[in-house]
C-alpha cells in the first residue's frame, strides 16, 4: 500500500483534548505535562506515578514549579520563557523535582509551544529523568558533557495526522527535528513521507498500515529523513492511532527524536561506534589506491578480563571501566587518528598516516601498557589487561572490512599466545585459523575415539606432610600431535561447545579410579579425589543428575568427590549458580572454589555458597618469597604476601581448608606453612601423575 487511503472513516466523535494527550504522554517514556502560560500543569501523563510517585491528576492544577527545588525555579521560568517566545533558542531546563517520599529527582525538561493547537491549548513539556546520566557521567569531560547535552536538546517534535482530512499538524520542533524549512512545510503527509529515505520508505509504511490496521500496539520504527539541506538525519519516530467507538483509526499522533548521533556514535563511551569506523575506514582505504605510498594502520583492542569484571562487580563497574578505557585509548593517539567502539569490550583504532610499520608496533604497546594498569571505581581496584591485532595498510587492501578482519585475527592470535600482548597479522595467520578449525575436528574425533587420560596431582596436608587427596587432570594424547595440554584444549573445546562430554569422561574415570583405590588400600578411605567443572558445564542443568548418576554407578562415598568451580561460573549467575551448589551440597559431595583470586569475588560473599575449600590461584602462590615484584603485576604486586596471608586468615574464619595450587619451592612450602594454610598441591611434591605412578606413591606413602 502506498499511504493510509481512509476516505471511508467517519470522524470520531470521542474526540477530546484529554484522548490526544493521552495519546502524547504514551508515545513517549518522558513525563509529559501541559502549562498554561502561567506555569500551571493542564494536564499530566502516566509517567508522573514512575518519575516522581504522583498520581498524574495530583499534579493537574498546581504550579510545576511548586515541585521544582529552590534552585531551579528560576530556570523554569526563564526556560517557560524560552519555550513560548518563537524567536527564542529553545531552553532546556535542568530541574530537580520532589517526589512523593520528598527526595529530588534530576530531570531535564524541554518544552514545545502548542498553545495554538486545539487539543493542547498549551505548553507541551517533556521531563526526562536523568538521574542515570548523573551517576554515570562522572566520566564525561565538559566539552563532551556539552554535546551530550545538545544532542538531548534536540528532543521531541510532535506530528498530529488527521486520517479524515490527511491534514498533518507540525510542531515547531518537527521541523527542527527533521530539519525543514517553514516554507517546506505544508501541512501533508508528503511533507514528510516524501524525505524518508527510499529504503526506509517501505517498510514505514507497512507498520503504519499495520499499527492502523489495529495489529500493533503502538507505532515505533526508525528510519532516515531528507532535510532541506538534502543530508539524511536518523529520526525514531513513536506514535499512537485515535479509534472512533467502531475502533476505525481517525487520527494518528506521535513524536519524533534525532537518533542520528547514536545511530553513529557509541552511547556509553561517545566513540564513533562500528559503523561509522567502517566508513571512515572505507574512504581510507580508498584514498590508498592513489597513493599507496601513504601508510596507514588499523588496530583492534580487546579486553582480557571484562567480562569477569562486569559479572563479578556489576555493569555499572563494566560501563565506567568502559568509559575510562576509551579515554586511555585516545590519550594515546594522534587527534586525526580514529578510536571507536566496535561493541561489548572491543574498541578499534585508525592510525592515518604513519611512516614504518614500527610506529603501528609502538603506539599498540603504548596503550597496551596504559590499559594493563588498575584504575579505581568506586572503592574497587579494577585491571584487566587487552590483547591488540594490527593490520598494516601495506597488505593492499581494497575493503575496509578485510582489513578490519586481519587485525581481528591478529588480536585473537595474541589471545591465544596468552593475552596482554600485542600481534601484526601475518599471511600466515590466516593458515593458523585453519589449524585452529582443524583441532576442532580433531578435538571431535578424539572425544568419539576416547582420546583423554587422567592424572592425578597428590594434594598434600601441609601440616602432617602427607598425602591428603589427587586432583583429576585430564590429558588429549593424540596420535597426530602427541600430547596436548589442558591449557591448550579446554577453552577451544569451551567455545565450540566440547567440553561436556571431555568432563563428564573425567569425573567418571576419576570416580571409579578412586573408588578402586579405595578398595585396594585400607588407608585411602578418606583421600579424596579433585574433578574440575568447566563454568560452561557449570550453568547446565543436568550437571546434579549427572554427579548423582556417576556416584551411584561407581558406588563412591559422596564425600570423596570434590568438585572444583572456578569463580568466573559463579559470578556469571550467583542466584543460580547457589542453588546448584546447594543441589550438589544436598547429594554430600565437597565443594572446592578454584583458582581463587583471579576473579572479583570477594571473600564476603563467600558465605553465600555452601564452599568447603578454596583453592588460592598459582599466580598468587609463585610470586611468594619473590624479592623485586616487576612492574606489571598490576598492583597487587608488593603486597603479595599479606593478600595471601588475608585469603588464608579469613578463610580460616570461615571454617573454609585452603589449598594453595602451585607449590614449587621449599620457600612456599615453609611461608605458606607460616601463614597456616592447610592443605597444597605443586611440583615441589609431585606433577600430576599417571595412574600408575600415583599408585606408586600411595604405596611409598611419603613425607613431605
Ligand atoms: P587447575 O584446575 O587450576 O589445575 C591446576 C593446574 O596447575 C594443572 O595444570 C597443574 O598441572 C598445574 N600445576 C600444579 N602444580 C603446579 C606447579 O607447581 N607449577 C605450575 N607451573 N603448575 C602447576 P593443567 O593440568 O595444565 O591444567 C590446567 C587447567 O586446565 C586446570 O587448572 C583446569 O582449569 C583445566 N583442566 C584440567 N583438567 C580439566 C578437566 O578435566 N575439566 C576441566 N573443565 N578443566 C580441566
Ligand atoms: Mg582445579
Ligand atoms: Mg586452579
Amino acid at each position: 500500500m502506498a499511504r493510509p487511503n481512509l476516505a471511508v472513516v467517519r470522524r470520531a466523535t470521542n474526540e477530546s483534548r484529554e484522548l490526544w494527550l493521552r495519546v502524547l504522554g504514551e508515545s513517549t517514556s518522558d513525563l509529559v505535562v501541559v502549562l498554561d502560560a502561567a506555569g500551571a500543569v493542564t494536564f499530566a501523563s502516566e509517567a508522573a506515578a514512575a518519575l516522581i510517585g504522583v498520581w498524574p491528576g495530583g499534579l493537574e492544577g498546581a504550579k510545576l514549579s511548586d515541585r521544582v527545588h529552590p534552585d531551579d525555579k528560576e530556570s523554569l521560568e526563564s526556560a517557560l520563557q524560552s519555550w513560548m517566545d518563537p524567536n527564542a533558542e529553545p531552553a532546556v531546563a535542568e530541574l530537580r523535582l520532589s517526589d512523593a517520599e520528598g527526595d529530588w529527582i534530576p530531570t531535564e525538561a524541554t518544552g514545545n509551544d502548542l498553545r495554538a493547537n486545539e487539543h493542547v491549548r498549551g505548553v507541551v513539556v517533556m521531563v526526562r529523568d536523568v538521574s542515570h546520566r548523573e551517576a554515570s557521567s562522572w566520566s564525561l569531560d565538559e566539552s563532551s558533557a556539552r554535546i551530550v547535552r545538545a544532542a538531548r536538546s534536540t528532543s521531541d517534535g510532535l506530528w498530529d495526522w488527521d486520517l479524515t482530512t490527511q491534514h498533518v499538524h507540525y510542531s515547531e520542533k518537527w521541523r527542527e527535528v527533521v530539519g525543514v524549512e517553514p516554507d517546506d512545510v505544508t501541512g501533508k503527509p508528503e511533507d514528510w513521507l516524501d524525505r524518508i529515505h527510499p529504503e526506509d520508505r517501505q517498510p514505514f509504511e507497512s507498520l503504519l498500515a499495520a499499527h492502523l490496521d489495529g495489529h500493533t500496539e503502538a507505532l515505533d520504527h526508525e528510519h532516515r529523513v531528507r532535510t532541506s539541506e538534502g543530508k539524511y538525519r536518523w529520526i525514531l519516530v513513536r506514535g499512537l492511532a485515535l479509534r472512533n467507538e467502531d475502533g476505525v483509526p481517525t487520527r494518528i499522533a506521535g513524536s519524533m527524536l534525532d537518533v542520528s548521533e547514536r545511530k553513529l556514535f557509541d552511547a556509553l563511551t561517545r566513540l564513533p561506534n562500528r559503523g561509522t569506523f567502517k566508513d571512515v575506514l572505507e574512504t581510507t582505504v580508498e584514498r590508498w589506491t592513489d597513493e599507496p605510498e601513504r601508510l596507514f594502520a588499523v588496530m583492534v583492542i580487546d579486553l582480557d578480563r571484562f567480562k569477569v569484571i562486569n559479572d563479578s562487580l556489576g555493569h555499572h563497574v563494566g560501563d565506567r571501566l568502559l568509559t575510562s578505557i576509551a579515554r586511555r585509548i585516545q590519550s594515546c593517539v594522534r587527534p586525526h587518528d580514529t578510536v571507536a567502539r566496535l561493541g561489548g569490550d572491543e574498541f578499534a583504532v585508525l592510525l592515518d598516516g604513519i611512516d614504518v610499520p614500527e610506529d603501528a608496533e609502538r603506539i599498540a604497546h603504548e596503550i597496551k601498557d596504559l590499559l594493563g594498569r588498575p584504575l579505581t571505581v568506586g572503592s574497587t581496584e579494577v585491571y584487566s589487561t587487552a590483547s591488540l591485532g594490527i593490520a598494516l595498510s601495506s597488505k593492499g587492501y581494497i575493503k575496509a572490512g578485510d582489513m578490519l578482519r586481519d587485525a581481528d585475527t591478529a588480536m585473537h592470535r595474541a589471545k591465544d599466545a596468552g593475552r596482554d600482548r600485542a600481534e601484526t597479522f601475518q599471511t600466515n595467520m590466516h593458515i593458523e585459523t585453519l589449524n585452529h578449525f582443524k583441532m576442532e575436528v580433531d578435538l571431535r574425533r578424539a572425544i568419539r575415539r576416547e582420546e583423554f587420560v587422567v592424572h592425578y596431582q597428590p594434594l598434600v596436608d601441609l601440616h602432617s606432610g602427607r598425602l591428603n587427596g589427587f586432583e583429576a587432570l585430564v590429558r588429549w594424547q593424540s596420535p597426530e600431535r602427541g600430547f596436548v595440554s589442558p591449557m591448550d584444549f579446554i577453552p577451544l573445546a569451551e567455545e565450540v561447545g566440547l567440553i561436556a562430554p571431555i568432563d563428564r569422561f573425567v569425573l567418571k574415570a576419576a570416580a571409579s579410579q578412586a573408588r578402586d583405590w579405595q578398595q585396594g588400600h585400607d588407608r585411602l578411605g578418606d583421600l579424596a579425589i579433585c574433578v574440575n567443572v568447566s563454568s560452561k558445564q557449570f550453568s547446565r542443568d543436568d550437571l546434579v543428575e549427572y554427579v548423582a548418576s556417576v556416584l551411584e554407578e561407581c558406588e563412591l562415598d559422596p564425600r570423596c568427590l570434590k568438585l572444583e568451580i572456578t569463580e568466573s561460573a559463579i559470578m556469571q549467575s550467583p542466584e543460580r549458580a547457589a542453588d546448584i551448589l546447594y543441589d550438589l551440597r544436598d547429594l554430600g559431595v565437597r565443594l572446592a572454589l578454584d583458582d581463587f583470586g583471579t576473579g572479583y569475588s570477594s571473600l564476603g560473599h563467600l558465605h553465600r555458597f555452601p564452599f568447603d575449600v578454596l583453592k588460592i590461584d598459582r599466580s598468587f602462590v609463585s610470586r611468594l618469597g619473590v624479592k623485586d615484584e616487576p612492574a606489571r603485576d598490576q598492583g597487587r604486586g608488593s603486597r603479595n604476601p599479606e593478600i595471601v596471608s588475608t585469603i588464608v586468615a579469613l578463610a580460616n574464619a570461615l571454617s573454609l581448608d585452603v589449598v594453595a595450587e602451585g607449590i614449587e619451592t621449599a620457600e612456599h612450602l615453609e611461608l605458606l606453612r607460616a601463614m597456616g594454610c592447610r592443605y597444597g598441591q605443586g611440583w615441589f611434591f609431585s606433577k600430576p601423575l599417571t595412574v600408575e605412578d600415583a599408585e606408586r606413591v600411595m604405596d611409598a606413602d611419603p613425607t613431605w
